[in-house]
Formats: C-alpha cells, sequence, structure tokens
C-alpha cells in the first residue's frame, strides 16, 4: 500500500508486536549490561538480573533511566559502542549549561531515516513532493531528522533552515515547495507574512505541513491549514531517543502512532513512578528496542500525555499517543527550542554584577515566541553609565545564546524591583496560550 511506509510493520498484529518487543528488550538488555558502566551498575544496585526479564510486563522492575543521569555521563558515558562506530553525534538542551550528547551508529542512522519516512507518509508526503525544511540544521535533531527521512522517500528536500521569512516564501514561491517542516508557530509566523506580503494560500503551492517540537491545539492547526491551504499533521521525537521519528499523526488526526518495534512506551504516576493503564494520562516513558549506540531503558521524557489503541482508519495498528498537554518538569518550549530556566540562572553566575534576582517572562509576539528575562543588577551599576550597562548586557546576550541556542531579551531592573518569595521563588511567567 503506498500510504504506509513499512506496511508489514506498521500494521502487525498485536501478538507479533509484543513477540517482537520482547526479543528486541531482551537484546537491548543484554548488550547495556555488557557494554554501559551505567547500567551494569544501576541494575547490580536494584539486584536485576536482565535474563530473568521474561515477558513485557516484567520492565515495570526496570530502574528508569533520567536526563540527570545522561548528564552525569556527559559526554560518551551512555554509549554502548566504541566510539569508532559512531558516525553521527546530535545534541538536546541539559538543565544547565552543559547540552547532552546523542550519539548514531550506521545501523540507527538506516533506522532513524525508516521511522522518519514513515511519518512523513503517514503525514501524507510522497516522492513527488518537493519538501521544505525550515526547522534549523545543526546540534539539535530536527532538521536533519526531517531531511534523511525525506529523502529516503525519494522527495526532493530543499534544506533551507530557520529564519528570513521573506525568503523562505520567495523559495516556495519559486521552487514550489509542496511541503512545510517547521513549528507550529513558525508555520503561522510564515502565514502572517504572507498576508503582509499581499499573497495568499493561492499564491505558494504547499500541500501538507509536518509540524512539530512545541505544544498546538486544534485551534491552530485549522488556522495554519487555512491560511497555508494544508492539511497539517503533527509529529513527536526527542533527541535523547533518537529525535523526531518516535510518533506522528496519520491522516486521521487523532492522535500520533508511536513507533512501537522500536520504542516501548509507558505512562507512568511522576509521582509515584507507578505504571498507569492504557487511557491514563501521566509522563510518558520510552525504552528504545534497536538503538545501538545509545539505548536508553525506561527513560523519563517528562512530557505528559496518553496512550490509547484504537482501531484507526488509516491501517496502522501502532498505540497512539496524545498530543503532548505539558511537562512534569519546568522546561520551557521556546520556538521548538527546550530552555530550562536552570541554564538562564547558570549563565547569570557567570557575571559578578548580576544579582540573584530575575525572572523569565515568555510570551507570544505575533505568532513567535518572545522570551524576556528581567535581571535586577547591583544599584551602583544601575546608576552607572550607559556604556558599561550595553558592554554587559551584550556579554550576556552572547553567553545565552551559546548556552540556550536562543536570543532571548535581557532588560536591567532597578534592585528590589522584582517579587521575593519565601518559598521557592517563581521564575517563569508564561503568558502563552496553546
Ligand atoms: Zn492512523
Amino acid at each position: 500500500m503506498k500510504n504506509i511506509w513499512q506496511y508489514e510493520e506498521e500494521t502487525m498484529s498485536l501478538d507479533d508486536l509484543k513477540q517482537f518487543q520482547l526479543e528486541r528488550l531482551q537484546s537491548t538488555l543484554n548488550r547495556v549490561s555488557e557494554n554501559v558502566d551505567f547500567y551494569k551498575r544501576k541494575f547490580k544496585d536494584a539486584g536485576i538480573d536482565v535474563a530473568k526479564i521474561k515477558s513485557l510486563e516484567d520492565i515495570k522492575h526496570l530502574p528508569f533511566t533520567t536526563k540527570q543521569d545522561l548528564r552525569d555521563n556527559y559526554p560518551y558515558g551512555m554509549f554502548a559502542v566504541p566510539l569508532k562506530d559512531i558516525v553521527r553525534i546530535h545534541s538536546s538542551s541539559g538543565t544547565t549549561g552543559k547540552p547532552t550528547v546523542v550519539g548514531y551508529t550506521k545501523r540507527d542512522l538506516e533506522t532513524w531515516k525508516n521511522l522518519v519516512a514513515r511519518i512523513m507518509v503517514a503525514g501524507g508526503v510522497s516522492a513527488n513532493d518537493i519538501v521544505h525544511i525550515a526547522f534549523s540544521y545543526g546540534l539539535f535533531t530536527g532538521g536533519f531528522g526531517l531531511h534523511y527521512g525525506a529523502e529516503h522517500i525519494g522527495a526532493s528536500v530543499i534544506p533551507v533552515s530557520s529564519g528570513n521569512t521573506k525568503r523562505q516564501i520567495m523559495i516556495m514561491q519559486d521552487y514550489r515547495s509542496s511541503v512545510l517542516v517547521c513549528t507550529p508557530s513558525y508555520a503561522l509566523h510564515i502565514a502572517e507574512t504572507l498576508e503582509n506580503e499581499g499573497l495568499s494560500r493561492n499564491d505558494i503551492f504547499l500541500k501538507y505541513a509536518l509540524l512539530g517540537s512545541e505544544p498546538w491545539g486544534e485551534k491552530i492547526r485549522s488556522e495554519i491549514e487555512n491560511k497555508l491551504g494544508v492539511s497539517a499533521t503533527d509529529n513527536y521525537g526527542l533527541s535523547e531517543i533518537i529525535g523526531p521519528g518516535v510518533s506522528g499523526e496519520c491522516q486521521c488526526k487523532n492522535g500520533l502512532h508511536i513507533n512501537e518495534d522500536h520504542f516501548y512506551a509507558e505512562v507512568i504516576n511522576p509521582d509515584t513512578c507507578e505504571v498507569l493503564p492504557e487511557g491514563e494520562k501521566g509522563e510518558l516513558v520510552l525504552t528504545t528496542l534497536t538503538k545501538e549506540a545509545m539505548p536508553l531503558i525506561r527513560y523519563r521524557t517528562r512530557d505528559i500525555t496518553r496512550l490509547f489503541r484504537d482501531k484507526c482508519p488509516c491501517g496502522r495498528t501502532f498505540i497512539k499517543m496524545e498530543k503532548p498537554s505539558g511537562r512534569t518538569d519546568d522546561m520551557l518550549i521556546i520556538n521548538g527550542v527546550n530552555v530550562f530556566p536552570s541554564q538562564v540562572e547558570e549563565v547569570f553566575k557567570e557575571f559578578d554584577q548580576a544579582t540573584p534576582h530575575y525572572i523569565i517572562i515568555v510570551k507570544k509576539k505575533g505568532h513567535l515566541d518572545m522570551m524576556e528575562i528581567q535581571l535586577e543588577i547591583s544599584e551602583n551599576l544601575f546608576f552607572d553609565e550607559m556604556k558599561k550597562q550595553r558592554t554587559l548586557l551584550e556579554k550576556m546576550h552572547e553567553r545565552m545564546f551559546s548556552v540556550l541556542g536562543i536570543k532571548p531579551k535581557i532588560k536591567f531592573v532597578e534592585p528590589k524591583t522584582i517579587e521575593r518569595f519565601e518559598g521557592k521563588a517563581k521564575r517563569v511567567i508564561d503568558e502563552r496560550q496553546f
């Protein structure tokens, strides 16, 4: 069938799938307990003998892996293969200054492009399409992930990368882009720029939009679909697990099919860590079943969702997850980039002039996210000459950009203007609506 990329896998019966998952889980457990010191130790401490994992339900006895674990093993401590077998390195934002590192073997890259091809085909893309990728290319997995998946289908790929919206529109018109890949907020921003240029959906050739990396609702979907003349689908992924390609919506647009033959999904109660039955909302936990370079066991994604298995008219049998509806930690998603407030704090600590009093305000400017950080500075600096203030501001901007990957607005405020808290300080005011 032409609208399912890997028909046999994606329409597998539940019995076959479970058998497949169990075999792959056992082989992954064997590999990590032999080759990754972190898991060797962790299983030993928990008294786990991986040979005794005989069913998928047994997975609940295994310990979780967290972002902190990746950080503690920075940079290559989580790799299960020698560096010579790693052919690609990406990273994702860490909770503090250092990002976390992820690696891929040759076979991991093969798997990855097939998984992305699956979600792209599910979103409507075919070999006849011209795919316009407006994700930034670099250490983050979005750009390259979608790029290789689209090429693998046989589509023509334009690696436009992010920014310069007018130029994006020119390319869309001239090269006749038929698929747009970016964040939902950037798709809306393109639509708005189109209007400001006196153009409409009739002046471009888009048919499909594959959008991801940030939360969005049905209202935003219909606005994008109307203004750009596309069918818009959501897709989900995280660098730690593989990048984009973990799950994606089909044309039924009712939940994201998880590529279950490669990832085992659970939903847990984030407070008690107990596994919740299908249909209940909680934190998504993923175990990689085929990753060679960096297999992860029960990785806590911090994304809140629920799982459900319905008989989807598209023919795919894989379980679905609802669009993630929030986080169990304080991570912010700013125009698709993950930012932790603790990273901001780390940067300020590098500057003597910064006080510990700051607040992060996130709002929408047009359709794009805007992050403003207000920082109290010492009294003498505040009343000091403007030139000194400007130099300091420039240095802070530069550091923020290199640590966060985005350019927040930083504003100095007078001492004692930011509200004080007796308990845990409120660091973030998020005024956005999804
Ligand atoms: Zn479906």
